[in-house]
Protein backbone atom coordinates (compact mmCIF):
# COMPACT_ATOMS: atom_id res chain seq x y z
CA UNK A 1 0.00 0.00 0.00
CA UNK A 2 0.81 3.88 -0.53
CA UNK A 3 3.50 4.87 2.02
CA UNK A 4 1.23 7.77 3.57
CA UNK A 5 -0.62 5.31 5.15
CA UNK A 6 -1.06 5.30 9.21
CA UNK A 7 0.76 3.91 11.04
CA UNK A 8 -0.66 0.50 12.34
CA UNK A 9 -0.51 -0.43 16.08
CA UNK A 10 1.80 -2.99 17.41
CA UNK A 11 -0.64 -4.91 19.20
CA UNK A 12 -3.40 -7.38 18.46
CA UNK A 13 -6.75 -5.69 17.51
CA UNK A 14 -7.79 -7.99 20.51
CA UNK A 15 -5.69 -6.53 22.73
CA UNK A 16 -5.63 -2.88 24.56
CA UNK A 17 -1.85 -1.80 24.99
CA UNK A 18 -2.00 -2.37 28.51
CA UNK A 19 -2.46 -5.95 27.38
CA UNK A 20 -6.61 -6.82 28.27
CA UNK A 21 -8.68 -8.07 26.65
CA UNK A 22 -10.32 -5.54 23.85
CA UNK A 23 -13.80 -6.99 23.93
CA UNK A 24 -14.94 -7.05 19.86
CA UNK A 25 -18.79 -6.03 19.82
CA UNK A 26 -19.20 -5.64 15.82
CA UNK A 27 -22.52 -3.68 15.05
CA UNK A 28 -25.40 -4.95 12.68
CA UNK A 29 -24.79 -4.70 9.22
CA UNK A 30 -26.65 -4.69 6.21
CA UNK A 31 -25.80 -5.17 2.20
CA UNK A 32 -25.34 -7.23 -0.48
CA UNK A 33 -22.29 -9.58 0.85
CA UNK A 34 -23.84 -9.16 4.22
CA UNK A 35 -26.41 -11.26 2.55
CA UNK A 36 -24.78 -13.55 0.71
CA UNK A 37 -22.52 -14.48 3.37
CA UNK A 38 -25.85 -15.08 5.25
CA UNK A 39 -26.84 -17.60 2.18
CA UNK A 40 -23.49 -19.51 2.85
CA UNK A 41 -23.98 -19.78 6.47
CA UNK A 42 -27.34 -21.66 5.89
CA UNK A 43 -26.41 -24.10 2.69
CA UNK A 44 -23.03 -25.01 5.04
CA UNK A 45 -25.05 -25.51 8.32
CA UNK A 46 -27.47 -27.59 6.37
CA UNK A 47 -25.23 -29.53 4.87
CA UNK A 48 -23.44 -30.10 8.29
CA UNK A 49 -26.46 -31.28 9.68
CA UNK A 50 -28.02 -33.41 6.85
CA UNK A 51 -24.81 -35.25 5.75
CA UNK A 52 -25.17 -37.82 8.55
CA UNK A 53 -28.80 -38.67 7.69
CA UNK A 54 -28.06 -39.10 3.69
CA UNK A 55 -26.80 -42.69 2.53
CA UNK A 56 -25.74 -43.35 -0.77
CA UNK A 57 -25.41 -47.40 -1.40
CA UNK A 58 -27.09 -47.80 1.98
CA UNK A 59 -24.15 -46.54 3.89
CA UNK A 60 -23.93 -42.99 4.95
CA UNK A 61 -22.64 -40.35 2.35
CA UNK A 62 -19.52 -39.03 4.79
CA UNK A 63 -18.52 -41.70 7.56
CA UNK A 64 -15.18 -42.62 9.20
CA UNK A 65 -15.79 -45.19 10.63
CA UNK A 66 -13.37 -45.77 13.51
CA UNK A 67 -13.99 -48.66 14.87
CA UNK A 68 -13.87 -51.02 11.79
CA UNK A 69 -11.43 -48.37 9.86
CA UNK A 70 -13.10 -47.81 7.16
CA UNK A 71 -14.31 -44.16 5.56
CA UNK A 72 -17.35 -43.84 3.39
CA UNK A 73 -16.97 -41.17 0.99
CA UNK A 74 -20.09 -40.29 -1.30
CA UNK A 75 -20.89 -44.38 -2.52
CA UNK A 76 -16.76 -45.04 -2.23
CA UNK A 77 -15.64 -47.16 0.14
CA UNK A 78 -11.92 -47.07 1.67
CA UNK A 79 -10.21 -49.36 4.19
CA UNK A 80 -7.38 -49.27 6.37
CA UNK A 81 -5.45 -50.24 3.10
CA UNK A 82 -6.24 -47.46 0.59
CA UNK A 83 -5.36 -45.12 3.53
CA UNK A 84 -2.38 -43.68 1.69
CA UNK A 85 -5.01 -42.43 -1.06
CA UNK A 86 -6.64 -39.66 1.76
CA UNK A 87 -2.95 -37.99 0.74
CA UNK A 88 -4.58 -36.89 -2.97
CA UNK A 89 -7.74 -36.00 -0.72
CA UNK A 90 -5.87 -33.81 1.66
CA UNK A 91 -3.26 -32.07 -0.88
CA UNK A 92 -6.31 -31.74 -3.31
CA UNK A 93 -7.60 -29.70 -0.42
CA UNK A 94 -4.86 -28.00 0.25
CA UNK A 95 -3.79 -26.90 -2.82
CA UNK A 96 -7.29 -25.54 -4.25
CA UNK A 97 -7.09 -23.46 -0.85
CA UNK A 98 -3.68 -21.82 -1.78
CA UNK A 99 -5.01 -21.30 -5.68
CA UNK A 100 -8.27 -19.67 -3.92
CA UNK A 101 -6.60 -17.43 -1.50
CA UNK A 102 -3.78 -16.44 -4.32
CA UNK A 103 -6.27 -15.24 -6.72
CA UNK A 104 -9.41 -14.23 -4.51
CA UNK A 105 -7.54 -13.92 -0.62
CA UNK A 106 -9.53 -15.09 1.87
CA UNK A 107 -13.15 -16.06 0.71
CA UNK A 108 -11.95 -19.01 2.52
CA UNK A 109 -12.36 -17.10 6.06
CA UNK A 110 -15.24 -14.79 5.09
CA UNK A 111 -17.45 -17.07 3.68
CA UNK A 112 -16.92 -20.94 4.58
CA UNK A 113 -14.44 -21.08 7.50
CA UNK A 114 -16.82 -23.03 10.32
CA UNK A 115 -15.29 -20.45 12.70
CA UNK A 116 -16.84 -17.59 10.94
CA UNK A 117 -19.99 -19.90 9.68
CA UNK A 118 -20.82 -21.09 13.10
CA UNK A 119 -19.75 -17.62 15.49
CA UNK A 120 -21.54 -15.03 12.66
CA UNK A 121 -24.18 -17.40 11.35
CA UNK A 122 -25.39 -18.51 15.09
CA UNK A 123 -24.02 -17.62 18.14
CA UNK A 124 -23.47 -13.81 17.27
CA UNK A 125 -27.37 -13.98 15.99
CA UNK A 126 -28.39 -15.85 19.61
CA UNK A 127 -26.31 -12.68 21.35
CA UNK A 128 -27.99 -9.80 18.91
CA UNK A 129 -31.75 -11.46 19.81
CA UNK A 130 -31.16 -11.83 23.36
CA UNK A 131 -28.91 -8.55 24.15
CA UNK A 132 -29.53 -6.25 21.36
CA UNK A 133 -27.95 -3.82 19.32
CA UNK A 134 -24.40 -3.22 19.43
CA UNK A 135 -25.10 -0.26 21.86
CA UNK A 136 -27.44 -1.69 23.88
CA UNK A 137 -24.46 -4.39 24.57
CA UNK A 138 -22.24 -1.76 25.51
CA UNK A 139 -24.19 0.23 27.41
CA UNK A 140 -25.31 -3.11 29.43
CA UNK A 141 -22.08 -4.82 29.82
CA UNK A 142 -20.57 -1.11 31.54
CA UNK A 143 -23.40 -1.16 33.72
CA UNK A 144 -22.85 -3.28 37.41
CA UNK A 145 -25.10 -6.41 37.72
CA UNK A 146 -28.36 -6.04 37.72
CA UNK A 147 -31.75 -8.29 36.63
CA UNK A 148 -32.07 -7.28 33.39
CA UNK A 149 -28.48 -8.32 32.76
CA UNK A 150 -28.22 -11.74 34.51
CA UNK A 151 -31.01 -13.18 33.03
CA UNK A 152 -29.95 -12.48 29.70
CA UNK A 153 -26.42 -13.60 30.18
CA UNK A 154 -27.64 -16.59 31.81
CA UNK A 155 -30.30 -17.27 28.56
CA UNK A 156 -27.34 -16.74 26.22
CA UNK A 157 -25.04 -18.91 28.07
CA UNK A 158 -27.75 -21.92 28.12
CA UNK A 159 -28.50 -21.57 24.84
CA UNK A 160 -25.14 -21.63 23.83
CA UNK A 161 -24.15 -24.73 25.82
CA UNK A 162 -27.48 -26.35 23.91
CA UNK A 163 -26.17 -25.55 20.65
CA UNK A 164 -22.86 -26.85 21.88
CA UNK A 165 -23.93 -29.81 22.93
CA UNK A 166 -25.82 -30.42 19.46
CA UNK A 167 -23.12 -29.50 17.49
CA UNK A 168 -20.44 -32.01 18.70
CA UNK A 169 -23.46 -34.62 18.83
CA UNK A 170 -23.51 -34.21 15.01
CA UNK A 171 -19.48 -34.32 14.68
CA UNK A 172 -19.13 -37.22 16.88
CA UNK A 173 -21.91 -39.07 14.16
CA UNK A 174 -19.73 -38.98 11.51
CA UNK A 175 -17.24 -40.97 13.63
CA UNK A 176 -19.60 -43.30 15.13
CA UNK A 177 -22.56 -43.41 12.38
CA UNK A 178 -25.97 -41.37 13.56
CA UNK A 179 -28.07 -44.50 14.69
CA UNK A 180 -25.41 -45.56 17.28
CA UNK A 181 -25.34 -41.52 18.25
CA UNK A 182 -29.39 -41.92 19.12
CA UNK A 183 -28.96 -45.17 21.07
CA UNK A 184 -26.30 -43.37 22.71
CA UNK A 185 -27.88 -40.63 24.32
CA UNK A 186 -31.20 -42.84 25.25
CA UNK A 187 -28.19 -45.27 27.10
CA UNK A 188 -26.43 -43.98 30.38
CA UNK A 189 -22.89 -42.47 29.73
CA UNK A 190 -21.61 -45.07 31.60
CA UNK A 191 -22.12 -47.59 29.05
CA UNK A 192 -20.16 -45.61 26.42
CA UNK A 193 -17.49 -43.39 28.37
CA UNK A 194 -15.22 -42.57 25.68
CA UNK A 195 -18.15 -40.97 23.00
CA UNK A 196 -19.50 -39.08 26.44
CA UNK A 197 -16.18 -37.74 27.33
CA UNK A 198 -15.30 -36.70 23.88
CA UNK A 199 -19.03 -35.20 23.32
CA UNK A 200 -18.44 -33.29 27.06
CA UNK A 201 -14.78 -32.14 25.89
CA UNK A 202 -16.09 -31.13 22.48
CA UNK A 203 -18.64 -29.20 23.47
CA UNK A 204 -16.93 -27.23 26.14
CA UNK A 205 -14.50 -26.30 23.99
CA UNK A 206 -17.27 -24.93 21.77
CA UNK A 207 -18.43 -23.29 23.80
CA UNK A 208 -15.56 -21.51 25.15
CA UNK A 209 -14.59 -20.57 21.79
CA UNK A 210 -18.04 -19.22 20.61
CA UNK A 211 -18.53 -17.42 23.70
CA UNK A 212 -15.49 -15.90 24.57
CA UNK A 213 -12.73 -16.94 22.60
CA UNK A 214 -14.36 -15.69 19.39
CA UNK A 215 -12.21 -13.98 16.85
CA UNK A 216 -8.97 -14.49 18.63
CA UNK A 217 -9.16 -17.84 17.03
CA UNK A 218 -8.32 -16.84 13.89
CA UNK A 219 -5.51 -13.94 15.32
CA UNK A 220 -3.62 -16.09 17.59
CA UNK A 221 -4.31 -19.70 16.53
CA UNK A 222 -5.08 -20.33 13.14
CA UNK A 223 -2.00 -20.61 10.97
CA UNK A 224 -3.82 -19.53 7.54
CA UNK A 225 -4.04 -16.23 8.06
CA UNK A 226 -0.39 -16.28 8.99
CA UNK A 227 0.57 -17.57 5.81
CA UNK A 228 -1.16 -14.94 4.01
CA UNK A 229 1.86 -12.88 2.88
CA UNK A 230 3.40 -15.89 1.29
CA UNK A 231 0.21 -16.96 -0.40
CA UNK A 232 -0.88 -13.65 -1.98
CA UNK A 233 0.63 -10.67 -4.07
CA UNK A 234 -0.39 -7.17 -5.17
CA UNK A 235 -2.96 -8.91 -7.96
CA UNK A 236 -4.34 -10.92 -4.78
CA UNK A 237 -8.44 -9.88 -4.55
CA UNK A 238 -8.84 -8.49 -1.57
CA UNK A 239 -11.04 -5.58 0.92
CA UNK A 240 -9.11 -2.61 0.76
CA UNK A 241 -9.74 1.00 1.35
CA UNK A 242 -8.72 3.37 -1.12
CA UNK A 243 -6.78 5.65 0.10
CA UNK A 244 -6.18 8.21 -2.51
CA UNK A 245 -10.17 8.71 -2.92
CA UNK A 246 -11.04 8.53 1.12
CA UNK A 247 -8.38 10.89 2.30
CA UNK A 248 -7.85 12.91 3.61
CA UNK A 249 -10.91 11.75 5.62
CA UNK A 250 -13.40 14.54 7.14
CA UNK A 251 -16.83 16.10 7.04
CA UNK A 252 -18.65 15.93 4.03
CA UNK A 253 -18.96 19.70 4.35
CA UNK A 254 -15.75 20.47 3.66
CA UNK A 255 -14.97 20.38 -0.13
CA UNK A 256 -11.39 20.08 0.60
CA UNK A 257 -11.59 16.84 2.02
CA UNK A 258 -11.96 13.14 0.55
CA UNK A 259 -14.81 10.59 0.55
CA UNK A 260 -14.23 9.25 4.39
CA UNK A 261 -16.13 11.31 6.18
CA UNK A 262 -14.72 9.94 9.44
CA UNK A 263 -17.53 8.04 10.74
CA UNK A 264 -16.17 4.99 11.61
CA UNK A 265 -18.54 2.50 10.76
CA UNK A 266 -16.56 0.10 9.12
CA UNK A 267 -14.63 0.08 11.92
CA UNK A 268 -17.36 -0.70 14.24
CA UNK A 269 -19.19 -3.22 12.74
CA UNK A 270 -15.84 -5.34 11.69
CA UNK A 271 -16.45 -8.42 13.72
CA UNK A 272 -11.97 -8.35 14.26
CA UNK A 273 -11.68 -4.83 15.87
CA UNK A 274 -9.25 -3.51 12.91
CA UNK A 275 -9.68 -0.11 11.02
CA UNK A 276 -9.28 -1.14 7.36
CA UNK A 277 -8.26 2.28 6.24
CA UNK A 278 -4.93 1.46 8.06
CA UNK A 279 -4.22 -1.11 5.55
CA UNK A 280 -4.01 -4.65 4.17
CA UNK A 281 -3.81 -6.65 7.64
CA UNK A 282 -3.39 -9.86 9.17
CA UNK A 283 -6.34 -9.72 11.28
CA UNK A 284 -8.84 -8.98 8.39
CA UNK A 285 -10.81 -12.26 7.64
CA UNK A 286 -12.44 -10.53 4.46
CA UNK A 287 -15.73 -11.14 5.95
CA UNK A 288 -16.66 -7.64 3.58
CA UNK A 289 -18.89 -6.10 6.69
CA UNK A 290 -16.93 -3.35 6.18
CA UNK A 291 -17.80 -2.73 2.44
CA UNK A 292 -21.21 -3.08 2.97
CA UNK A 293 -20.85 -0.67 6.10
CA UNK A 294 -19.07 1.78 3.84
CA UNK A 295 -21.33 1.59 0.85
CA UNK A 296 -24.54 2.08 2.85
CA UNK A 297 -22.39 5.71 4.02
CA UNK A 298 -21.33 6.30 0.57
CA UNK A 299 -25.33 6.03 -0.63
CA UNK A 300 -26.45 8.29 2.38
CA UNK A 301 -23.77 11.15 1.48
CA UNK A 302 -24.72 10.79 -1.93
CA UNK A 303 -21.03 9.31 -3.16
CA UNK A 304 -20.61 6.67 -4.84
CA UNK A 305 -20.12 3.44 -3.79
CA UNK A 306 -16.99 1.13 -3.20
CA UNK A 307 -14.49 3.39 -0.86
CA UNK A 308 -13.89 0.24 0.89
CA UNK A 309 -14.37 -2.43 -1.38
CA UNK A 310 -12.83 -6.26 -2.93
CA UNK A 311 -9.67 -5.16 -5.28
CA UNK A 312 -6.42 -5.90 -5.81
CA UNK A 313 -3.50 -3.74 -3.73
CA UNK A 314 -2.51 -2.64 -7.21
CA UNK A 315 -5.94 -1.98 -7.67
CA UNK A 316 -6.72 0.63 -4.70
CA UNK A 317 -3.40 2.36 -5.71
CA UNK A 318 -4.51 2.94 -9.14
CA UNK A 319 -1.61 0.73 -10.55
CA UNK A 320 -1.91 -1.48 -13.56
CA UNK A 321 -3.62 -5.40 -12.47
CA UNK A 322 -2.05 -8.35 -13.88
CA UNK A 323 -4.36 -11.56 -14.59
CA UNK A 324 -0.90 -13.70 -15.09
CA UNK A 325 1.59 -13.73 -12.61
CA UNK A 326 4.61 -16.70 -11.86
CA UNK A 327 2.98 -17.50 -9.10
CA UNK A 328 -0.43 -18.72 -10.73
CA UNK A 329 1.88 -20.87 -13.10
CA UNK A 330 3.57 -22.53 -10.74
CA UNK A 331 1.09 -23.17 -8.28
CA UNK A 332 -0.65 -24.42 -11.97
CA UNK A 333 2.13 -26.39 -12.55
CA UNK A 334 1.45 -27.94 -9.29
CA UNK A 335 -2.36 -28.58 -9.92
CA UNK A 336 -1.49 -30.22 -12.91
CA UNK A 337 0.86 -32.45 -11.27
CA UNK A 338 -1.19 -33.39 -8.72
CA UNK A 339 -3.96 -34.04 -10.54
CA UNK A 340 -2.06 -36.86 -12.71
CA UNK A 341 -0.96 -38.36 -9.34
CA UNK A 342 -4.26 -38.58 -8.11
CA UNK A 343 -5.84 -40.04 -11.14
CA UNK A 344 -2.93 -42.49 -11.77
CA UNK A 345 -3.43 -43.58 -7.80
CA UNK A 346 -7.19 -44.05 -8.54
CA UNK A 347 -6.78 -46.00 -11.63
CA UNK A 348 -4.94 -48.30 -9.21
CA UNK A 349 -6.78 -48.78 -6.57
CA UNK A 350 -8.95 -52.05 -6.94
CA UNK A 351 -12.18 -52.75 -6.15
CA UNK A 352 -11.18 -55.69 -3.93
CA UNK A 353 -7.76 -56.40 -2.72
CA UNK A 354 -6.24 -60.01 -2.79
CA UNK A 355 -2.73 -61.62 -1.63
CA UNK A 356 -1.75 -65.32 -1.38
CA UNK A 357 -0.13 -66.27 1.51
CA UNK A 358 1.90 -69.30 2.81
CA UNK A 359 0.76 -71.45 5.38
CA UNK A 360 3.11 -71.94 8.93
CA UNK A 361 4.97 -74.31 9.02
CA UNK A 362 7.42 -76.43 6.53
CA UNK A 363 6.86 -74.57 3.14
CA UNK A 364 6.17 -77.52 1.21
CA UNK A 365 5.76 -81.28 1.60
CA UNK A 366 6.26 -84.84 -0.86
CA UNK A 367 3.77 -87.12 -0.53
CA UNK A 368 3.16 -90.21 -3.21
CA UNK A 369 5.33 -88.58 -5.36
CA UNK A 370 3.59 -85.06 -5.77
CA UNK A 371 5.65 -82.01 -4.44
CA UNK A 372 2.69 -79.78 -2.06
CA UNK A 373 2.58 -76.47 -1.29
CA UNK A 374 -0.30 -75.25 1.14
CA UNK A 375 -1.14 -71.62 0.87
CA UNK A 376 -4.47 -69.67 1.55
CA UNK A 377 -5.62 -66.40 -0.71
CA UNK A 378 -6.56 -63.55 1.73
CA UNK A 379 -9.73 -61.36 -0.12
CA UNK A 380 -11.34 -58.34 0.96
CA UNK A 381 -14.58 -56.96 -0.71
CA UNK A 382 -13.77 -52.87 -0.97
CA UNK A 383 -17.26 -52.14 -2.69
CA UNK A 384 -20.15 -50.75 -1.00
CA UNK A 385 -22.10 -53.63 -1.68
CA UNK A 386 -22.16 -58.11 -1.41
CA UNK A 387 -20.28 -59.57 -3.96
CA UNK A 388 -19.28 -62.54 -5.70
CA UNK A 389 -15.93 -63.47 -6.31
CA UNK A 390 -14.27 -66.19 -8.67
CA UNK A 391 -11.25 -68.10 -8.22
CA UNK A 392 -9.33 -69.76 -11.51
CA UNK A 393 -6.33 -71.36 -11.57
CA UNK A 394 -3.60 -70.92 -14.52
CA UNK A 395 -2.85 -74.65 -15.02
CA UNK A 396 -0.43 -73.63 -17.89
CA UNK A 397 2.80 -74.57 -15.41
CA UNK A 398 1.22 -78.11 -14.68
CA UNK A 399 0.54 -77.36 -10.91
CA UNK A 400 -3.01 -79.03 -10.13
CA UNK A 401 -4.73 -77.09 -7.57
CA UNK A 402 -7.44 -78.40 -4.93
CA UNK A 403 -9.83 -75.24 -4.20
CA UNK A 404 -12.43 -76.00 -1.79
CA UNK A 405 -14.17 -73.58 -3.33
CA UNK A 406 -14.09 -71.17 -6.21
CA UNK A 407 -17.08 -68.67 -6.11
CA UNK A 408 -16.84 -66.44 -2.45
CA UNK A 409 -19.60 -64.32 -1.67
CA UNK A 410 -18.54 -61.33 0.41
CA UNK A 411 -20.27 -58.83 2.13
CA UNK A 412 -19.01 -55.19 1.76
CA UNK A 413 -15.76 -54.83 3.40
CA UNK A 414 -15.77 -58.51 4.12
CA UNK A 415 -13.07 -60.78 4.00
CA UNK A 416 -12.15 -64.22 4.19
CA UNK A 417 -9.09 -66.46 3.85
CA UNK A 418 -9.45 -69.18 1.32
CA UNK A 419 -7.01 -72.30 1.57
CA UNK A 420 -5.64 -73.77 -1.68
CA UNK A 421 -3.62 -76.85 -2.10
CA UNK A 422 -1.06 -76.73 -4.94
CA UNK A 423 1.14 -80.02 -6.19
CA UNK A 424 3.07 -80.69 -8.85
CA UNK A 425 4.63 -84.03 -9.99
CA UNK A 426 7.92 -83.82 -8.61
CA UNK A 427 10.07 -84.49 -11.28
CA UNK A 428 8.10 -81.76 -13.17
CA UNK A 429 9.52 -79.72 -10.27
CA UNK A 430 12.22 -77.00 -11.58
CA UNK A 431 13.12 -73.03 -10.82
CA UNK A 432 10.91 -70.16 -11.04
CA UNK A 433 8.24 -72.17 -11.04
CA UNK A 434 5.07 -69.96 -9.76
CA UNK A 435 1.21 -70.64 -8.33
CA UNK A 436 -0.83 -68.17 -10.61
CA UNK A 437 -4.33 -67.77 -9.69
CA UNK A 438 -6.99 -65.33 -11.49
CA UNK A 439 -9.16 -63.82 -9.17
CA UNK A 440 -12.19 -61.91 -10.21
CA UNK A 441 -15.29 -60.05 -9.45
CA UNK A 442 -18.30 -61.77 -10.94
CA UNK A 443 -20.29 -59.14 -12.93
CA UNK A 444 -17.26 -57.00 -13.46
CA UNK A 445 -14.21 -59.10 -15.21
CA UNK A 446 -12.68 -55.82 -16.77
CA UNK A 447 -9.51 -54.55 -15.99
CA UNK A 448 -10.61 -53.04 -12.50
CA UNK A 449 -12.85 -56.67 -11.57
CA UNK A 450 -9.90 -59.19 -12.32
CA UNK A 451 -6.73 -59.56 -10.32
CA UNK A 452 -3.62 -62.05 -11.13
CA UNK A 453 -2.02 -63.29 -7.72
CA UNK A 454 1.16 -64.93 -7.34
CA UNK A 455 3.67 -67.08 -5.33
CA UNK A 456 6.84 -69.00 -5.90
CA UNK A 457 5.73 -72.93 -5.59
CA UNK A 458 8.79 -74.33 -3.26
CA UNK A 459 10.14 -78.00 -3.49
CA UNK A 460 12.90 -79.99 -3.48
CA UNK A 461 15.78 -78.29 -5.38
CA UNK A 462 14.08 -74.94 -5.74
S1 LIG B 1 -17.36 3.68 6.67
FE1 LIG B 1 -16.44 4.61 4.87
S2 LIG B 1 -16.75 6.78 5.27
FE2 LIG B 1 -17.05 5.81 7.23
S3 LIG B 1 -15.03 5.82 8.19
FE3 LIG B 1 -15.18 3.88 7.07
S4 LIG B 1 -14.25 4.34 5.10
FE4 LIG B 1 -14.73 6.32 6.02
S1 LIG C 1 -11.56 -5.20 7.91
FE1 LIG C 1 -13.51 -5.45 6.86
S2 LIG C 1 -13.32 -7.37 5.74
FE2 LIG C 1 -11.65 -7.30 7.23
S3 LIG C 1 -12.47 -8.40 9.01
FE3 LIG C 1 -12.88 -6.23 9.35
S4 LIG C 1 -14.93 -5.92 8.53
FE4 LIG C 1 -14.23 -7.87 7.74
Amino acid sequence: MSSKLPVVGEHASSLRSDGSRNYVHPADVHGRFTRLRYIFFAALIAIYVVLPFVKIGGHPAVFMDIVNRRFYLFGSVFNAQDFWLMFFLLSGVGLSLLIVTAIKGRLWCGYACPQTVFLEGVFRRVERWIEGPRAQRLRRNAAGVTFDKVWRKTLKHAIYIVLALLLSHVFISYFVSLPSVVDMVQRSPAEHPTAFTWVIVMSGILWFNFAWFREQLCLIICPYGRLQSAMTDRDTMVIGYDFNRGEPRGKASDPSNGDCIDCKRCVVVCPTGIDIRNGLQMECIGCAACVDACDEIMEKVGRDKGLVRYDSLNGLEGKAKHLGRPRLFFYGGIATLWLIGAAFAFAQSSQFETNVLRLEGAPFSVIDGQVRNAVRVHLINKTSERQTFVVTPETESGIEYIIPQTRIELDSLGSTYLPILAQLPAEQMKRGIKIRLSISMEGNEGRKGTRLVEAPFVGPGS
